[in-house]
């Protein structure tokens, strides 16, 4: 997703680029059930995803706007809502399949100018030279460029073979996911609880259905996904303190582990790592993806305004002195959120809770949250603003 953004971004604005991806998307099938994997995108990515033409393409397919966002303390009655109408929002969000993004992104590179498309295959070694870098893939192509662009996900192998360190935290937890009909209907709202175990996550889809990430300890998950369906629906009834009744169906589950990280650094000369490859956080506040399109975005903006080789390093420090920061705030933040809500008694617990309704009850301190939430307050790139394009 991030590295298909990117390349729309440089191809729209005139430079050659070469996409290496291992595995060809799937063709959008409106018929088909929903997937598993989807993602809470902010206006702020849906803003950088106009600005290249995606985002036509992604409403073509289907998507599911959410105008407000409950969250609520397991161990406790502390909780928070969120409502677009208190920013004069249109929604908070849209959870969108992570195919159909695929989907629409490549889309729309084949319709650009100045892409040249190599999938599927790998990269299998990477040469750095003085004055530019040689990729040599599985299929034995070669290819030759000023700067190489790792945005190959969190284990990142164009970021293992240029020898860049990755400082990885094991979260400890594994995420389940699956699609769930539930007896009330979503209300176009995002549902999180917070479990002692980890957060447990109801997003809405445009079918009806729920798309559900559930994180806690690996042993759980494994359980989770291997109890019957009606067992499992029993059990997500009782986490979710049936808040929107009965969990009456399930599809099958999948389960993903949880890891963080950090790259660094994110650039050498020639290459530079965006999204998941530079850094990947825990999906609690579904920021990853949000992140990885600011990457892209800033990294497309400095390469477009450089006056000479964009692969040296000069070039490519403002890039990571627009991004680290942004992105390291909010790992910690996520992991600070996570150990805060693993605390289920004492004081912690009752500070927790009187914080979240506090925070409620407090407009600016919650406007400020939302906003940066939605990608619509701090430095952002050119890209993400909107009206720019
Ligand atoms: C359960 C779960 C829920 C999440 N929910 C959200 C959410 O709601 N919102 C949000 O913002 N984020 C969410 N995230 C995080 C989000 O999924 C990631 O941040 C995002 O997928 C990162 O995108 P990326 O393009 O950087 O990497 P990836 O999605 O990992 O993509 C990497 C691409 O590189 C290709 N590739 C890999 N190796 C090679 C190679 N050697 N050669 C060629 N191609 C290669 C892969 O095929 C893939 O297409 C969630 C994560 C999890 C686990």
């Amino acid at each position: 997703m991030v590295g298909a953004t990117l390349a729309c971004a440089l191809a729209g604005a005139g430079l050659r680029v070469a996409v290496v991806e291992a595995r060809e998307p799937r063709p959008f099938d409106a018929a088909s059930d929903y997937d598993q994997r989807v993602s809470a995108l902010s206006p702020g990515s849906e803003q950088i995803l106009r600005s290249i033409g995606v985002w036509p393409l992604i409403e073509k397919r289907r998507l599911c706007p959410y105008q407000h966002m409950h969250v609520w303390d397991a161990s406790g009655r502390g909780e928070i809502h969120f409502d677009a109408v208190e920013l004069s929002e249109p929604y908070l969000g849209h959870i969108i399949e992570n195919q159909v993004i695929q989907g629409a992104l490549v889309e729309r590179l084949r319709g650009l100018e100045g892409i040249s498309w190599y999938c599927p295959d790998t990269v299998r070694d990477i040469e750095i030279g003085a004055d530019g870098v040689e990729v040599e893939l599985d299929s034995g192509t070669r290819i030759r460029s000023r700067l190489i662009v790792g945005a190959d996900g969190a284990a990142s192998r164009v970021r293992s073979l240029c020898g860049i360190t990755f400082q990885a935290r094991n979260y400890t937890q594994n995420a389940v996911v699956a699609n769930v009909s539930t007896e009330q209907s979503h209300q176009n709202t995002a549902w999180q609880r917070f479990l002692p175990t980890g957060p447990l996550a109801f997003l809405p889809l445009a079918n009806g259905l729920c798309s559900i990430v559930w994180s806690t300890s690996k042993a759980q998950a494994e359980d989770l996904v291997n109890q019957e369906d009606e067992e499992f629906c029993e059990m997500l009834t009782q986490a979710s303190e049936g808040k929107l009744g009965s969990i009456t169906g399930t599809s099958f589950r999948a389960v993903f582990p949880l890891r963080g990280g950090q790259a660094n650094p994110y650039i050498l000369p020639r290459v530079a790592l965006i999204g998941d490859a530079a850094h990947s956080i825990h999906p609690l506040a579904g920021q990853g993806v949000n992140l990885g399109f600011k990457d892209a975005a800033a990294l497309a903006e400095v390469l477009q305004e450089a006056q000479h080789d964009i692969g040296s390093l000069r070039i490519l420090r403002r890039y990571e002195r627009a991004r680290k920061g942004d992105n390291l705030l909010t790992m910690r933040l996520m992991e600070g959120f996570k150990t805060l809500f693993s605390i289920s008694m004492g004081p912690v617990a009752i500070l927790r809770n009187a914080g979240l309704t506090i925070a409620n009850r407090s407009g600016p301190l919650k406007h400020h949250l939302m906003r940066r939430a939605m990608g619509l307050s701090g430095e952002r790139p050119k890209l993400a603003l909107r009206g720019y394009r």
